[in-house]
Parts: structure tokens; sequence; C-alpha cells
């Protein structure tokens, strides 16, 4: 995977530099004009990366659905499937609280925004961000399949967790559809595993794709934003997850790490939490030994509520924003950033871009213009790949601290690192 991100780069900044600035470079093949951008970019990489990212997505609903029933339908009893929702929900808002908070010290004592001078794009138009109890209404799915076919997260988990438990109340009818599910559950991971041999091509696509057409123009005046983002990403992607899974998990860090390097490479080049799920969830049982009961919960709930990454950015961008529009915000406004970017990562899915609007909800709410977005979004595609990486490796890094604690974590499969390789 990581040859074929390389390979990609490689060959996606060979293209910019070869188009610089020309919509287009034809070339003669046997009396016929071939244009390079057209077959290539246009092409074959553009078809590629997007044939792979709607094939990862087709096995989302599937693996959700089928894996939570096999996970619920075997948990003991109701108060089991209580304890874990609460302690995952608990763990969740505390890394996105912490991840915020550290993104706003480290905004303040950098400044990225004093003396930046820069007029908004406004053809930015702002999206309406939903209210907290809309988050909650729409956690409760009035049609399953529609749920299904608009794939909305948290109303799949809600009908897949109520489904698991009828089954394992349902005695011998319930025990037949459970042996049914393990089955499809198993069919199902064959072919993320499909896919997964498929990846380091998919990478390639996506990267050579989004590399030719990379606009960095911004990069000079937003450097500072640009990198105290960055930084802040891999000082929580690193040093904070480090310290969570060694303290609370009492596990290895490194091979933590090492272990989640693919996973987090997926995330990075696709954007997306959501398509990112097949992928962390063959990582979270088989190379990091959580159980399924425990992994086909944590992981989606994950990928909707758990955005760490996502709420960095918003604590970065809301500093600059308030110094590049000369706005004073108290440690009330801060403390009501924390709180409204913690709750807005709840109610968003985890797909590309999302951060952006649940940035819109942060400014509101503290009183700064959300036309600030536009001065920011030249240069998000790469933070929103980074930060993305962060936010699924933070799932991961729950699912095992809530896996040991449960004991259903097994720290042979953890310790052993060629464990899930050949998967
Ligand atoms: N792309 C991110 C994710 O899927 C969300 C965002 O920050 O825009 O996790």
């Amino acid at each position: 995977i990581l040859i074929g991100m390389a390979l990609g780069i490689l060959v996606g900044a060979f293209f910019k530099f070869l188009l610089a600035g020309e919509a287009e470079l034809t070339l003669s093949l046997f009396g016929a004009e071939l244009g390079l951008k057209a077959f290539f970019v246009d092409g074959i990489f553009h078809a590629g990366g997007q044939i792979f990212v709607a094939s990862l997505k087709m096995l989302v609903v599937p693996l959700v659905f089928v894996s939570l029933v096999c996970g619920t339908s075997s948990l003991s009893d109701g108060s089991t499937l209580g304890r874990l929702g609460g302690k995952s929900v608990g763990l969740y808002i505390l890394t996105t609280a912490v991840a915020i908070a550290l993104a706003i010290f480290f905004a303040l004592l950098v400044s990225p925004g004093t003396g930046v001078q820069m007029t908004a794009d406004t053809s930015f138009s702002v999206q309406q961000a939903p209210s907290i109890t809309q988050v909650f209404i729409n956690m409760f799915p009035s049609n399953p399949v529609e749920a299904m076919a608009k794939g909305e997260m948290l109303q799949i988990i809600v009908f897949s967790v109520l489904f698991g438990l009828a089954v394992a109340l349902t005695g011998e009818a319930g025990a037949r559809i459970r042996s049914l599910f393990n089955d499809l559950n198993e069919v199902v991971m064959k072919l993320v595993g499909f896919m997964m041999a498929l990846a380091p091509y998919g990478v390639f696509f996506l990267m050579a794709k989004l590399f030719t057409s990379l606009d960095l123009k911004n990069l000079e005046s937003l450097g500072w934003y640009f990198s105290t983002v960055l930084f802040v990403l891999f000082f929580h992607g690193f040093i904070v997850y480090g310290l969570f899974i060694s303290i609370l998990g009492r596990l290895n860090p490194l091979m933590f790490f090492r272990k989640m390097k693919d996973a987090a490479l997926f995330g990075f080049s696709m954007s997306s939490s959501n398509a990112t799920i097949p992928v962390n969830m063959e990582t979270a049982t088989k190379k990091l030994g959580v159980s399924n009961s425990v992994a086909s919960f944590t992981i989606p709930l994950g990928a909707t509520i758990n955005m760490d990454g996502t709420a960095i950015m918003q604590g970065v961008a809301t500093v600059f924003i308030a110094q590049v529009f000369q706005v004073e915000l108290t440690t009330m406004d801060y403390l009501m950033v924390i709180l409204t970017a913690t709750l807005a990562s709840v109610g968003t899915a985890g797909v590309p871009g999302v951060g952006l609007i649940m940035l819109a909800m942060v400014l509101q709410q503290v009183g700064l213009p959300v036309e600030g977005i536009a001065l920011i979004i030249g240069v998000d595609r790469l933070l929103d790949m980074t930060r993305t990486a962060v936010n699924i490796t933070g799932d991961a890094m729950v699912s095992c601290l809530i896996a040991k604690s449960e004991n259903q974590f097994d720290t042979e499969c953890f310790n052993n690192p060629d464990a899930g390789r050949n998967s």
C-alpha cells in the first residue's frame, strides 16, 4: 500500500509537471491523437480510483449489519451491551474533547492568523448543520431499508443492535438465525479480503489523480495554519494515543502503530472514515486482537461519532479565523467551541470534507463569520486526508481499550507482529 501510494504521488506530480498550466497535451500515436490528460488522468486514474472507492463503500452496509448482528446476538445480556455502549461513547467523547483542547492550546501558542491579510472566496455556501435534538431523533430509523440505502450509519447501528438482541432472545429460531449470520459474516469478511488485495492499485490510482490536480497556491499564506493543524494531528495521533494505549490499555504503543499503518494509509487515501470501516474492522479483529462482538460495534460507531482529527482542524481553524477577522474570543467562547465541536462530530458522518460543514456550526456558535471557512478551503484536501487517518486510528485505539476492559481482547494476537498479515 505504501509503495502504491508513493508511486501514485510520483506519477501524479510528474503529470502535473508535464501539464504545467496546459489544459491538455496530445501525443501522436500511429497517426491518432492521444490526449494525455484525458486518457490517463481523467480516464484510467479517475476510473481506477472511483471503482476502488465504490467497491469499498459497497461493503460497508452489509458488513456493519451482518457483523453487528453477530456481535450483539452473541453478547450474554443487554447489560453488557449497555456497558459497551456507555464506555464507547464516553471514551470517544473524552478523546475528542482532549483533541480539540490541544488544538486550541497550540493554535493560541502559534497564532497562525496574526498578520494574515486575505480576502475570503465568497463562492463558499454555508450548509445548515443539524441541531443536537435532531441528531438524536435522526438516530432512529423509520425504515431500516431506507437507512441502509442511504448509508445512515447511526440508524443502521440502532436497527442492527435491536435485531441482534432480538435474535439473542428468540431461542431456537434465534439460534438458527445466528448461525446463518455467522456464516454470512465469514463470506463478507472474505469479500473484504478481496478488496484488501486490490488496495495497493486502488491507492495508486487515487493518489495519481489527486496529485495531478492538487492546487497548493494558497499554501504560502496559510502555511502556519496548515502546519499547526498537521503538528497537532501528529501529536494527538502518536503521543496522546500512545499514552492512552500504554497507560489505560497496558499495551505496547509501537506494536499498535505498526499494525495500524495500512488502515491509516487507507483512511488517508480515501478521506473517509466510513469507507475505511471494512479495513479498520479487519485490522481490529485480525491484527489487534479485538473480538468481533466489540469491534463490530465500536468501529462503525467510531466512524460516525469519533472524529478527533476533524475536531483538531476545527480548533485551529476557529482560532485562525478569529485572528484573521480580529475578533477576541473569551475563555467561555473556547469552552463553547470544545462543546460544539465535540457534539457536532457525533451527528455527522465520516465522509470527505464533512469537517468543514461541522466547522460552520462551531463558528456560528461563537459568532465568528462563517465565510471564514472560504479562507482555509484551499488547503483542506490534504488536511482532510491526514485527519481521517487520525480519526480511524482513534476508533481502533478505543476499540482496543474497551475490548481489554471487557476481557474480549486477544493479547497474544496483539503482540504477534505477523497476526493477520495474510488475511
Ligand atoms: N473526512 C473525515 C472523515 O471521514 C471527516 C472530515 O474531517 O471531513 O473522517
